[in-house]
């Protein structure tokens, strides 16, 4: 089992903060010789991780994401150790080389172990309330998603029970879910708006996404989306809801600050090309970086307009055309997969992974957590792109890392274990990366340090570990 303690709430951080000590098994001496034999001070870091049996450290690709074979080359580091201080990585390579420089305050043996950058989690729809169990068996007995959406239900009915949630609730929830990615082995994770489907319900998500991100040590990039479904007030004037959220909406979100990107659900019986086009170009001239979800239930071109907006990302793509991919492989536009979300709608066409990673694509994955898709587990998309989009774990595991980081515009600071990047590492119980995908109804997670402070520790079953910012 793993203890993820309970989330440290800003009213609790002054009186009841433990500090947690990871087991200390190496009485290290301060000493250590220098190449001439003389005696020199090794340097003190925060923690210590060492032994790994396999450190992967996706190393080299900060700058651009990993395309086409690139994809399988994680820079491993066998017998690998990495230095960690004030929130960062400070040395990573052989441990016999970094023992020598450097001592911990906290040594973490990884004997036996895999150790990775964090996930990062390209796309969530993380704030919203209630759920979608009796919409499931509703599929399971043969509807279709479009038709229990246009019933009501789905991202309607949890809308309607998002906009009647206090603030506060969504913040709980928002915090919830974020324990279990983190003990998971998620580090960074993508937030959308979209449960609102009005200014001050999407307003309302977005600043409970913002005060998520200020509680809870996992990264949280906000990402507006009022266009993730035609409200049923407007079923019969879509432009009239893509003028407000246009006109209103979004100059509120860019003048609170509250989101990062922009994003439209693109498809039949959503919003169509041309409205994607006119929200996305609107947003950019806010400042909104657009997304868009193409070609998910159907193709109706999204991906070209991804390609033409110069989106961050085009998500999903399982209908996209080869017209679409190769418009967006000229772009530079990441696709962000999402099996999760298939699989939980019980579709059976998966996107073509493999044609766009040969194609020079740099794929990337998220879990797509939304009420439709409780998935809240980046090992368990790990599994599902091999099995369904025969991805090999290595392909998988650069796109649920630095390919991903990429995909939100945080290449240059989480997905690979560097020198200088945020210290969000995850260490697995297993012996080596490929038991990610080939593994995968357990949580391999032992131990995550997220923003170089120890978070989730298999082995300290019973004392609470914090996991806010701000201490
Ligand atoms: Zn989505």
């Amino acid at each position: 089992m793993f203890i993820v303690a309970p989330i440290l709430r800003q009213n609790k951080i002054s009186n009841n903060t433990q500090i947690l000590q990871p087991r200390i098994f190496e009485a290290a001496a301060n000493l250590t010789k220098n190449a001439k034999g003389k005696a020199r001070m090794r340097e003190s870091v925060d923690i210590l991780i060492v032994n790994a049996e396999e450190m992967v450290t996706l190393a080299g690709s900060s700058q651009k994401p990993k395309i086409g074979k690139q994809m399988r080359e994680l820079g491993i580091i066998h017998d690998g150790a990495i230095a960690i201080r004030e929130g960062k990585i400070i040395a990573v390579g052989k441990t016999q080389d970094i023992t020598k420089t450097f001592r911990g305050e906290s040594m973490i043996s990884a004997k036996g172990k895999t150790v990775l950058p964090g996930f990062v989690d390209a796309h969530t729809h993380l704030v919203f309330a209630g759920s979608c169990e009796d919409e499931f068996e509703r599929l399971i007995g043969g509807a279709s998603f479009m038709e229990v959406l246009n019933a009501g239900d789905a991202i309607f009915k949890t809308t309607k029970e998002t906009r009647r949630t206090r603030v506060e609730k969504l913040v709980e929830l928002g915090l919830e879910r974020l324990d279990t990615m983190l003990a998971h082995g998620t580090t960074t994770v993508e937030a959308k708006s979209g449960y609102g489907l009005n200014t001050d319900d999407e307003l309302r998500i977005l600043e409970a996404t913002k005060r998520i991100n200020q509680l809870h040590c996992t990264n949280v990039i906000p990402t507006f989306m009022g266009a993730h479904a035609v409200p049923l007030d407007f079923k019969n004037s879509a432009d009239d809801y893509v003028d407000m959220i246009v006109e209103e909406t979004m100059p509120k979100v860019a003048e609170r600050g509250l989101a990062e990107f922009c994003d439209v659900f693109c498809d039949r019986g959503m919003f169509n090309t041309e409205q994607a086009k006119h929200i996305l170009r609107n947003g950019k001239k806010l400042g909104l970086i657009p997304k868009i979800h193409a070609d998910y239930m159907s193709m109706l071109r999204g991906a070209e307009v991804g390609a033409e907006m110069d989106a961050a990302s085009a998500d999903h793509l399982n209908f996209a055309s080869a017209e679409g991919i190769k418009a967006i492989a000229g772009k530079g536009v990441a696709p962000v997969l999402l099996p999760a979300g298939t699989f939980s709608l019980l579709m059976n066409r998966y996107a073509d992974a493999r044609s766009m990673i040969d194609g020079g694509l740099p794929v990337a994955l998220g879990t797509d957590f939304n009420a439709c898709n409780w998935v809240l587990n980046q090992q368990l998309v790990i599994a599902l792109a091999c099995h369904f989009m025969r991805m090999v774990p290595a392909e998988a595991i650069t796109a649920a890392t630095i390919n991903a980081a990429h995909s939100i515009r945080r290449g240059s600071e989480v997905g690979s274990l560097e020198v200088g990047k945020r210290a969000d590492v995850t260490i697995l119980n297993a012996p080596n990366h490929r038991f990610l995908g080939y593994s995968f109804s357990v949580n391999l997670v032992e131990k995550v340090i997220a923003n170089g402070r120890l978070v989730v520790d298999k082995e300290k079953r019973d004392e609470p570990v914090f996991m806010s910012k701000n201490e």
